[in-house]
């Protein structure tokens, strides 16, 4: 009966070991990335943070004292003109003085009580004479009192902040303020000092902002006078707090910032970098660990592909052979124990193989039983059978010998049918040891036996029957003395393309034989000549 086979399923077992290793692997550098990758990134945010807080605070105690400076050289100069007529001529190169000693403004300005320009440093001999109506100048006259503006367009259409501080005479009659000018869109004192403390590789930068949420400094000049009272760290710098958060600011930009006041003058400073900045520092630690664990990786890889079918081997070798067996491939080798580093394997392989092996011994057993003659170990007349309509079935050219041993019944009938049986064992063994690599020795029944010659021509036949028929005749046989045989011989196709037939013509050379007196040897094609004489 044939067992229909299902169609194999499943993956191979090395496949599944380097499948497991290989993925464990990728699973433990992707954790171990995405950990550094999160540990890196929150490290460098909070360092980040903290030293924008720590660089605005800086900034902030700089910029105060720039400002404390700027009053101070603006009172210089104030408590100068106290008993100078301003009208003088003379004024304006004394205020040039001033505007040549004091780094911190772009342009010197004084204005009398009544609002007037009586003189400028850049001399700018259109403005005197004008009376400036820009809130900045009508609250330092009104304030009479130290006074930082807005940032405002000036008279001259220039976005600037002034500083100012007023003039009083010696009685303390108020004469007017001394007013510096600060342009916010130009080189300036707040570009010398906070400018150079941009970093470009980072894209960190710096900004002030004035009371009321105004940018009076700010890296892009375009920026410059925008109102950003809406930014969360210019909501805290104007209550006057310091410190340092992430911000989205007016733009929708992700910031890490830090703040601090500048209190002399109402400011604030922020410095900020990017959030991108620290992905994109975060990605490229990323990747250089990528890079360098690379061949590490493709390492592992191999090392697991060659231990994977290293362990599976013993088992694949299992399968393989198992599935040859199943498909009765005739060549198999008994199978034998392998050592491998794997225990289980080790065991299930000699089991396995102990197992194989008897069933393979039994299956060769029965074989042989169902091939052969019990008493004599030559093939039986069954596949002699077969061997004969292959070869006719192949065109396979061969000649038959067919022999009977001499009076057969008198060996029985003096020495006993045992002893009849060793003879024929004995005669067998003679026809073994006469037989070419190719050729087969059969027991065709009682006390006659046959003999199949591939290739052979009738006289090769004959000179093989006469062989074993002279040995015999001239051997001890068990009985203690010799036997004689009778051969027939026949040759397909020339005799019979009929393989039944040619055993029938075998039979009468055979009997010819007998006739003839026995112990000889009678070719098929001999009794045709007979005949045909
Ligand atoms: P011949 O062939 O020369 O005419 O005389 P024979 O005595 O050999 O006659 P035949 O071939 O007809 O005899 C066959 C005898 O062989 C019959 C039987 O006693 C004997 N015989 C047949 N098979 C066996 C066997 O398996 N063992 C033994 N011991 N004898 C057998
Ligand atoms: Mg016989
Ligand atoms: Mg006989």
């Amino acid at each position: 009966m044939v067992y229909p086979i299902r169609p194999r399923r499943g993956f191979k077992l090395s496949s599944i070991i380097s499948f497991v290793v290989i993925l464990s692997v990728l699973i433990t550098i992707f954790i171990s990335t995405i950990i550094g990758y999160n540990t890196e990134r929150k490290s460098l945010f909070n360092n980040t943070i903290e030293m924008n807080g720590i660089a605005a605070l800086n900034l902030s105690k700089t910029t105060e004292s720039l400002v404390v400076s700027m009053q101070k050289s603006l009172k210089v100069t104030a408590d100068y003109f106290s008993d100078v007529e301003l009208r003088d001529r003379n004024v304006l190169s004394q205020l040039d003085f001033f505007m040549g000693t004091s780094p911190y403004f772009n342009s010197l300005t004084i204005v009398d009580k009544s609002g007037v320009i009586v003189s400028t440093s850049p001399n700018n001999l259109n403005l005197i004479g004008s009376k400036p109506t820009s809130e900045a100048t009508l609250e330092s006259l009104r304030l009479k009192k130290p006074y930082i503006s807005k940032p405002f367009h000036a008279i001259t259409n220039r976005l600037i902040v002034m500083v100012s501080h007023p003039i009083f005479d010696h009685n303390g009659n108020y004469k007017g303020f001394v007013g510096g000018s600060i342009y916010l869109q130009q080189a300036n004192i707040f570009r010398d000092i906070l400018g150079v403390q941009a970093s470009t590789t980072s894209g960190s930068y710096f900004y002030v902002v004035d009371s009321s949420g105004n940018l009076i400094y700010h890296p892009d000049k375009d920026r410059i006078s925008d109102n950003v009272s809406s930014n969360p760290v210019v909501q805290k710098l104007m209550q006057g707090l310091a410190g340092a958060q992430r911000v989205i600011n007016s733009q929708g930009q992700d910031f890490l910032a830090g703040f601090a006041p500048v209190p002399a003058a109402g400011w604030g400073i922020v410095s900020q970098t990017p959030q991108d900045h620290i992905t994109n520092i975060s990605a490229n630690v990323i990747r250089e660990m990528m890079k360098f664990s690379a061949p590490f990786v493709l390492l592992l890889v191999i090392i697991s592909f060659w231990l994977s079918r290293k362990l599976a081997h013993p088992l694949t070798r299992l399968a393989t052979y198992a599935s040859r067996l199943s498909g009765g491939d005739e060549s198999l080798k008994p199978l034998t124990s392998d050592v491998s580093w794997n225990y289980e394997a080790n065991q299930l392989l000699d089991t396995v193989a102990v197992a194989f092996n008897k069933l393979r011994e039994q299956k060769e057993m029965l074989h042989a039983e169902a091939n052969t003659d019990a008493l004599t170990g030559l093939t039986n007349r069954r596949t002699m059978g077969a061997i004969t309509s292959l070869w006719k079935q192949q065109g396979t050219p061969f000649s038959v010998i067919i022999m009977d041993l001499d009076h057969f019944k008198n060996v029985n009938d003096r020495h006993g049918h045992h002893m009849g049986d060793e003879v024929l064992k004995f005669v067998a063994g003679i026809m073994l040891s006469e037989k070419g690599p190719d050729d087969y020795c059969c027991r065709f029944g009682g006390e006659e036996f046959t003999m199949l010659l591939p290739y052979a021509s009738e006289d090769e036949a004959v000179q093989v029957a006469e062989r074993i028929r002279l040995r015999i005749e001239q051997s001890v046989t068990p009985i203690g003395e010799s036997v004689t045989m009778s051969l027939g011989v026949a040759t397909f196709p020339e005799v019979s393309e009929e393989v039944f037939e040619l055993f029938k013509y075998a039979d009468q050379a055979l009997y010819q034989a007998k006739r003839d007196g026995r112990n000889r040897t009678v070719a098929y094609s001999s009794l045709l000549q007979l005949t045909r004489i």
